[in-house]
Parts: structure tokens; sequence; C-alpha cells
């Protein structure tokens, strides 16, 4: 039995106690549609265990749903003819997470389609990448 919260939203999901249109599932993960969608076929995948975020998931659970969510890409790109398609995970909510389940959103993208994200790159200070990539690089364990 995995580990499950009973306030949330998500775990409601994986139990069946609210409805979802689920489009896959297997031992570890359940893949549905998103109910505010950002285009056209935006679906979502979860592991069945509770974790709240990227740092919290079993690495097993985050490889199964990785895996789930490539065959979800490629069945997007197959079935709905999508362009591209954009994966998103957010962690925490100063990164635009609101629930508090992890997943992974499976974003099909239209040439054209209206979607905007909020990341506008530009070039950089290189003095600053190096610096911040070499400060990681010597906290990498
Ligand atoms: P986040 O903002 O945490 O990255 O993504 C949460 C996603 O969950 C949102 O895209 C939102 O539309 C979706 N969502 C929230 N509540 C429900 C629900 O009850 N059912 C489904 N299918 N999706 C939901
Ligand atoms: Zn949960």
């Amino acid at each position: 039995m995995s580990a499950t919260d009973p306030d949330c939203l998500f775990c409601k999901i994986v139990a069946g106690e609210i409805p979802a249109t689920i489009v896959a599932s297997d031992e570890r993960t359940v893949t549905f549609m998103d109910i505010n969608p950002a285009t056209r076929g935006h679906a979502l995948v979860i592991p069945r265990a509770h974790a709240r975020d990227l740092l919290e998931i079993d690495p097993d659970d985050l490889a199964a749903v990785a895996q789930a969510g490539q065959h979800m890409a490629r069945t997007a790109k197959a079935t709905l003819r999508a362009d591209g398609i954009n994966l998103i995970n957010s962690c925490g909510a100063d990164a635009w997470q609101t629930v508090f389940h992890f997943h992974l959103h499976v974003i099909p993208r239209y040439r054209d389609d209206p979607l905007q994200l909020p990341w506008v790159p530009g070039p950089g200070d290189m003095d600053q990448i190096q610096a911040t990539g070499l400060e990681l690089k010597e906290h990498y364990a």
C-alpha cells in the first residue's frame, strides 16, 4: 500500500474518490487529463504514492513518472497531431506549484497555439553563469 495523504486532491484521484479522466495507469503511476488545460490534450502524470514535490519523490517513482510522461508525449503527438510537447514540473509555491502531490505536466504544443509560458530567455552574464556553475559543482554530492 502506497503512502497517501487523506487531505490530498491527487491521492483522492488515485484512490478513485473523486472523478478524473484517466488515460493510463500502472503499478507506480496514474496519468489523467488536467481539468484546466493549457492546450488540447494537457495531461498530468503522478506517482500513486504521495510525495509533496520533486525534492521528496522516491527516485524510482520519479523514473516511472518520467517514462509514463514519455509514453503520454508520444501518444499525444501521434493521436492529436501535436507539433511539440512541453514537460513541466513546478516545485514549490514560488515555482507556481499549486497542488502539493508531485505531478508532471505533459502539454502538447501546436504550431501557432496561443500558450505563453512566462519566461523570456535572454543572454546572461557569463561570469555569473560560470561562478554559479562552479558553486553548484562544488556542492554536487
Ligand atoms: P501546478 O499548478 O501545481 O503545477 O498544477 C496543478 C494542476 O492541477 C493545474 O494545472 C490544475 O489545472 C490541475 N488540477 C487542479 N485540480 C484538479 C482536479 O480536481 N482535477 C484535475 N484533473 N486537475 C486538477
Ligand atoms: Zn497525494
